[in-house]
């Protein structure tokens, strides 16, 4: 039986943990295809253009966006981001779920595209906002200002959660991770996602037929 691919939503307010958990499904199943995403921020050290962003300017992202080359985009702390379309097909019409770490504006812009019955929402939220935080100061990838920008920001993240499919406290990582593996397990046996099944009960009708 063939299956066609999920979009796999994670979003949070930044520091909550979805690019950790996201690294960590991709070592789980390594067919997971990550949706590299365009931005006009500026990269952090270690970021890779191609693997972690695709880091253009404003007008290259301009561009892709009246072309129609954008599953989604918005504006998040300043910059803009956006989804590619293309690879995102070609994905999951060869089987394969795609990855998002993308904001709540983009998670309702995807909901509500023809992929919609292909998508599957998770949002991550933090134990609490202290340890939101600490999370934050000891990634250790931000200045002050920017993690100040970013608390700031958080509640409005956060108060979109109630128009996710899921919703997952992560508090002990390991537990976490857990959950998305099953929560991710049992949405691929999805009515959706299994594009053979119509055929298997024609099958299985005939040979009723048959036997009557
Ligand atoms: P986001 O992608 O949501 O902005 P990150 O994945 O970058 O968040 O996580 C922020 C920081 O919190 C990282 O240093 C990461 O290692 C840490 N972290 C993620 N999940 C947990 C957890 N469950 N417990 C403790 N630290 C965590
Ligand atoms: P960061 O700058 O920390 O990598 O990301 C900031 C925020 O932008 C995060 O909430 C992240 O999920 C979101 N984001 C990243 N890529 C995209 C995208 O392609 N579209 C949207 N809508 N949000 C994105």
């Amino acid at each position: 039986m063939s299956r066609r691919g999920l979009l796999i939503i994670l979003s949070s307010p930044s520091g909550a943990g979805k690019s950790t958990l996201a690294g960590l499904l991709r070592t789980w199943d390594a067919t997971l295809a990550f949706s590299v995403s365009a931005t006009t921020r500026a990269p952090r050290a270690g970021e890779v253009n191609g693997k972690d962003y695709f880091f253009v300017t404003a007008p290259e992202f301009q561009k892709q966006v009246s072309d129609g080359d954008m599953l989604e985009h918005a504006l998040v702390f300043g910059n803009y981001y956006g989804s590619p379309k293309a690879p995102v097909k070609a994905a999951i019409d060869a089987g394969r779920d795609v990855l998002f770490d993308i904001d709540w504006q983009g998670a309702q812009q995807i909901k509500n595209s023809s992929l919609q019955e292909h998508v599957l929402s998770i949002f991550i939220l933090p134990p609490s906002i202290k340890e939101l935080h600490r999370r934050l100061v000891s990634r250790g990838q931000d200045a002050p200002e920017i993690i100040e920008k970013r608390m700031q920001k958080s509640w409005d993240e956060i108060s979109h959660w109630d128009g996710y499919d899921y919703v997952l406290i992560n508090d002990d990582l390991a537990t976490t991770q857990e959950r998305l593996k099953t929560i991710i397990s049992a949405e691929r046996l999805r009515r959706s996602q299994q594009p053979d099944l119509v055929g298997h009960v024609r099958a299985l009708q005939a040979e009723f037929g048959d036997m009557t």
